[in-house]
């Protein structure tokens, strides 16, 4: 069972969460808990760390936002044995949960869980930091935002859970995020490539790597929520979403829709090289250093060569790596040899997902056309086999959202 920061944001809340917690137990579940930090809290510790140091140290980052589980870690465990329960925490490093040393990104590896196993067996509730691990070099190290999703499918697959029940603020997947936009639909099932896709662009209920990962090791996962009654039915009888392989999937005979979902990322900032010169090696010597610095580029435009050879190359990165990729291309800018750089921290990518693209042609067209019927131009397009992005003002992404829902067909009816 996972329960995320809204879930776990106070005394009262976290209440609420053993009682879910302690019923599942008593109907004859052997459980562990991962928990997030407070919500907020995390933001919080980050914001310090800006303050610090502009070009923190990531290892050191990781010392301080770490903290934030560790707290609701014990607290939970504390409030699981007022109620009577036996329960103990494990912090990510007692486990221990190892994890390459990509500092504020690390990627688990191994988890051992030969002491969780046996605690679960003697009938003692294990509570876990989640977003945390340790690297090689023994220092803490984080998961990446969202990433207490991401321990809660490795606890499960380490555990070979039955299940990992992820409760967090809404009451499963929508079509698109229920509080942008209200006539989103709920989804029973969802595919595990699926939630993939729109998890990776922008749809924040699960983090990217819980769900490959989820799908790698054959994790059940479901998306539920906390916020329900004390006498609610209980989570075996998947009031959530179920993410589903395919042939799971088709063994459902669902209505099968064009496109599942529609996600928004306002975490992105657009960077342009100009006039970069036009020849063998000059994009490999902008994204090879980035690369090496553990910054990842996500979508890529270079246009066509003016008459001088040289052209423009365009590419956008997380926001939360502008200010590195910015310092690092400044370093670099005689071995590139560009001529300015302009970047852009206002924008949004807008992304609509679905396998039933894969059969079908003018999805993107179709896409085109109702964002410019609306007047929104497009800066950057990307696609997958099953999706298709577009880079736009972030002053339009709600709009875009909206229009696009209507569009595909998704919306609910009143
Ligand atoms: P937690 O703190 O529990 O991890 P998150 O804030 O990370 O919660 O994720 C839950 C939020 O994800 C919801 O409150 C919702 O606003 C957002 N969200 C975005 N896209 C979707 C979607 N397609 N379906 C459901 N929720 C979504
Ligand atoms: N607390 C971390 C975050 O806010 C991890 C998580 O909640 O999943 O990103
Ligand atoms: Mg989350």
């Amino acid at each position: 069972m996972k329960f995320g920061g809204t879930s776990m944001a106070g005394t009262e809340r976290i209440r609420r969460v053993a009682n879910i917690v302690r019923r599942h137990q008593e109907a004859g579940h052997e459980v562990a808990v991962v928990v997030s930090a407070m919500a907020g809290e995390t933001d919080r510790l980050v914001n310090f760390c800006r303050e610090a140091n502009p070009l923190y140290d990531p290892a050191e980052y990781d010392v301080v936002v770490a903290s934030g589980e560790q707290v609701t870690a014990g607290l939970l465990a504390l409030t699981l044995q007022a109620m009577g329960c036996k329960a103990r925490s494990w912090l990510g490093w007692q486990l221990p949960i190892h994890t390459d040393d990509a500092y504020a990104k690390a990627r688990i590896g191994t988890i051992d869980a030969d002491n969780l196993a046996a605690s679960m067996a003697a009938g003692e509730i294990a509570v876990i930091p989640g977003f945390q691990g340790l690297s090689e070099a023994n220092r803490i190290t984080t998961l990446g935002r969202g990433g207490s999703d991401t321990s809660a499918v490795a606890v499960a697959a380490a555990v070979k859970a039955d299940r990992c029940d992820i409760y967090t603020d809404v009451d499963g997947v929508y079509t698109t995020d229920p509080r942008i936009v209200a006539k989103a639909k709920k989804l029973k099932y969802v595919t595990y490539e699926e939630m993939l896709e729109l998890a990776s662009v922008g749809s924040k209920v699960l983090q990217t790597r819980s769900v490959s990962l989820a799908m790698k090791e054959g994790v059940r996962v479901q998306v539920l929520s906390s916020f329900i009654d004390d006498d609610a039915p209980l989570a075996d009888t998947i009031p959530g979403t179920m993410i589903v392989s395919d042939e799971e999937l088709e063994g459902l005979d669902m209505e099968s829709q064009l496109i599942t979902g529609i996600a928004a990322d306002k975490n992105e900032a657009k960077v342009t090289l100009t006039r970069v010169a036009d020849r063998p090696g000059a994009v490999a010597a902008i994204f090879g250093p980035l690369a090496d610095a553990n910054i990842n580029v996500d979508m890529i435009i270079q246009n066509i060569a003016k008459d001088k050879g040289e052209t423009d190359v365009t590419f956008t990165v997380t926001q939360a790596d502008l200010v590195r990729a910015q310092a690092l291309l400044e370093g670099r800018k005689d071995a590139i040899g560009y001529y300015r750089m302009l970047t852009d921290p206002k924008v949004a990518k807008i992304s609509v997902v679905g396998v039933g693209m894969r059969s079908h042609a003018g999805v993107a067209a179709d896409m085109f056309k109702a964002l410019a019927d609306r007047g929104i131009n497009i800066q950057a397009i990307s696609t997958s086999e099953i999706k298709v992005s577009v880079l736009i003002d972030a002053d339009e992404t709600e709009l875009a959202v909206r229009v696009l829902h209507t569009a595909y067909g998704l919306d609910a009816a009143a």
